[in-house]
């Protein structure tokens, strides 16, 4: 836990008691400064009193004594509708702050490298986090993914937080400085909350004030808004700028395509044998692992070699078993077209499962892919939808449920095994292009279900973490 002693005779409001709020509550009251914690959920508010804090509903408060509102990121400060709180402490005069900023409060001697952008931020904060811990250097990884940023512990100088940032986060910072400031690309998202694409990108550009001559950023250029914010960030005296592009050189930059990349020196890294880094996607989240580590001064031959040791995330074409030739991949973060555009991408003989609660839109978007796709095996309240926009490009079945695909899938990839059009094994993919709360509590609880259900198929070899 952060040592938050320097905000002793400071007093805060924290509002929101999920993970980061409640580690915000834990970390105040272990250090003895003053909070009030508030949440609808009277559960959490117990669990906060019992950590110390004082339970009061922000609206009935004088706000003269506080110095700041600790707003739980998810919590909207503006867009769609400003919470009430947040109005209050606006008119108090009070800024609104989230953890991360406490963090750098509390650790300013440290360094920090931050990862933000649309796709890739949890899969390259673990992959940098993982480089650097085993090349033996003292870091913590958190903020958006794992631990919250007051959970990580207490570094001190030398000390490197890897940390991943969204834009809710970034537009609750006032004094974080990164160190390293990686950007990994843009595409329109979260438009409820502010408003218009200009409005999310200039949230991000967030992750870029405050930094100083001898900073660094890298930076993704494969989307126009992108290519955009890396022209302006380059333009900064003093600041490194290291761009990574996909399949084309860039002058002091990384340049990179499935499973290669090549670094600013020319240094060719050949990792098409790593199967947790699959397609264009990963070997952009890569070339940003390997620029901030190369910045970091770790040795080529240890990058290389944490690449080649990283585990994958869940959930993310997670290859969870096999069964002869084919392979079970577990890609149920895949929530909407983009995200599952990169796991079609990655294989060539594919038996697809999908389906959920639709996005806008729904598959059609996926149709460059098709070709790919043996048959695809529909579930969920999705499938009407699905089986209208695949017609008589792809054939499919309508399944319901999770198992009853798997069955289906699991039937039909072995009796093709082998027959594959290309040499690679064929996968059978859940990535369902569809939110999951028309069957599942979450995508988590989905990709669960899909693991288990995976390995215990007849004949199946686990692969991958234990989880
Ligand atoms: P985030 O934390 O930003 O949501 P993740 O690392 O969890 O990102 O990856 C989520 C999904 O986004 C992956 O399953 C994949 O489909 C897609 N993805 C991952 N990396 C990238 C990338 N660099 N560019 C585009 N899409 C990506």
């Amino acid at each position: 836990m952060i040592d938050l002693a320097v905000l002793k005779g400071s007093s805060f409001v924290v509002l929101g008691l999920a993970r980061s709020g409640m580690a915000t509550v834990r970390a105040l009251t272990a250090a003895g400064v003053d909070c009030v914690a508030w949440d609808d959920n009277a559960a959490s508010r117990e669990e906060a009193a019992r950590l110390g804090a004082r339970v009061v509903d922000p609206l009935t408060l004088d706000w003269a004594p506080f110095t700041a509102l600790v707003i739980s990121p998810g919590i909207p400060n503006l867009l769609p509708e400003p919470h009430p709180v947040a109005v209050a402490a606006r008119a108090a005069g009070k800024p609104l702050i989230c953890d991360v900023e406490l963090l750098a409060r509390a650790q300013p001697a440290a360094c920090y490298v931050a990862i933000t952008g649309t796709n890739g931020k949890s899969t390259t904060t673990a992959l940098i986090g993982h480089i650097l811990q085993q090349a033996g250097l003292r870091c913590e990884v958190g903020g958006n993914i794992g631990r919250g940023a007051l959970d990580l512990a207490s570094l001190g100088e030398g000390g490197i937080y890897v940390l991943e940032l969204s834009s809710y986060q970034l537009e609750l910072l006032q004094t974080f400085r990164a160190n390293i400031a990686v950007w990994l690309n843009i595409t329109p998202d979260h438009i409820d909350r502010h408003g218009d694409l200009a409005g999310y990108v200039r949230a991000k550009t967030n992750i870029f004030a405050r930094q100083q001559a001898g900073d660094c950023v890298v930076i993704g250029t494969e989307d126009d808004p992108s290519r955009e914010v890396a022209g302006e960030v380059a333009a900064r005296k003093g600041i490194a700028c290291i761009p990574v592009a996909l399949d084309r050189p860039v002058a002091g930059g990384i340049s990179y395509r499935a499973g290669m990349l090549v670094d600013a020196d020319g240094y060719v890294v050949d990792f098409s044998d790593v199967p947790t880094l699959p397609g264009d996607h990963n070997a952009q989240n890569a070339a940003c692992a390997w620029a901030v580590c190369r910045w970091l001064d770790v040795p080529r031959e240890r990058i290389v070699r944490g690449l080649q040791s990283f585990e994958g995330l869940p959930h993310r074409q997670e290859r969870v078993a096999a069964v002869g030739r084919v392979v079970y991949v577990n890609d149920s973060k895949a929530t909407n077209a983009d995200a599952t555009a990169r796991a079609l991408s990655s294989y060539h003989d594919i038996y697809w499962i999908l389906g959920g609660q639709a996005k806008e839109g729904g598959v059609a978007p996926l149709a460059p892919w098709f070709d790919r796709v043996r048959h695809a095996f529909l579930i969920g309240e999705a499938a009407e939808l699905f089986a209208g926009q695949l017609d008589g490009k792809v054939s499919y079945s309508r399944c319901g449920d999770l198992k009853s695909a798997l069955d289906a899938a699991h039937a039909m990839a072995q009796r093709d095994a082998g027959q594959g059009a290309s040499g690679d094994a064929a996968v059978v993919l859940l990535s369902p292009a569809s939110a999951s709360w028309d069957q599942w509590k979450s995508y988590e609880h989905r990709g669960d279900a899909f693991r288990a259900l995976a390995r215990a198929l007849p004949g199946a070899t686990s692969l991958g973490r234990a989880a």
